[in-house]
């Protein structure tokens, strides 16, 4: 299968799933997940129609995105270090995994060296997992209230990566829970916050996620193939 062919498949997958819950399909982005793929992969996806590419490593990022020809759309979905965010200013539209006040600090101070505005997601650990990131539910408000008061960041909605289950119904409680917590958030009615994207459902259970209210669905292997394990 092509990647083309994936990608017709994951779309009309996805536009089932967004009608079962009464949604509209055009709510819903796919983020093409691209990490360990080359740039012809995400060249090979643009050309069928693909505009949105999600990485997880900023070394990659860097050397692979001068190498696209296409032209794309970059969010950063990674576990991300304070210090290598200068190296993604200017050059994501997006990163769904702030999880720290400090990480929050970095992006605003390398987005306005540059008179910009960080779209940013707040990352949820809903299961607390310990080899995952993210805030805690209870820390949620919290943190999203010190990173709204920052001048170029923009609070757009929250991210999750639930802990893994074979059956994508074991997930399905954890998409639940971050749509619940987004509400919790905006009925705060803090300043510079938008509780308008939901970044839940990879590739074995992002059609459950967009039944319950996803947004954002981050899908790479389905689209692009196994990939090498990496630690
Ligand atoms: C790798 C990754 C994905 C995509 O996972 P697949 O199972 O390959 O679809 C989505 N989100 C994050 C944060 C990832 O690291």
């Amino acid at each position: 299968m092509s990647i083309a062919d994936n990608l017709a498949i994951i779309r009309e997958k996805i536009a089932a799933a967004a009608r079962r819950a009464g949604r509209d399909p055009a709510e819903v982005r796919l983020v093409a997940v691209s990490k360990t793929k080359p740039a012809e992969a995400v060249d090979e996806a643009a050309r069928a129609g693909q505009r949105l590419f999600g990485e997880n490593y900023v070394q990659e990022f860097t050397a692979k995105a001068p190498a696209v020809r296409e032209a794309v759309e970059w969010h950063f979905i990674g576990h991300l270090q304070s210090n290598k965010v200068k190296s993604l200013a200017g050059l994501v539209s997006m990163i769904h995994s702030v999880d720290r006040l400090s990480l929050a600090e970095e992006i605003d101070r390398q987005w306005g060296r540059l008179g910009a505005v960080c779209d940013i997601l707040v990352q949820v650990n809903i299961a607390g997992e310990a080899t995952k990131s993210g805030t805690s539910a209870a820390e949620l408000v919290a943190l999203v209230r010190a990173v709204a008061a920052l001048p170029h960041l923009r609070v757009q909605g929250l991210m999750t990566m639930p802990p893994f289950f074979d059956d994508p119904e074991g997930a399905r409680p954890y998409f639940r829970q971050l749509k619940r917590l987004a509400g919790i958030v905006a009925a705060e009615g803090i300043p510079n916050v938008a509780m308008a994207e939901l970044s839940m459902g990879m590739s074995g259970d992002f059609e459950a996620a967009v039944e319950e209210g996803a947004t954002l669905v981050r899908v790479g292997t389905a689209l692009f193939g196994e990939r090498e394990y990496r630690l």
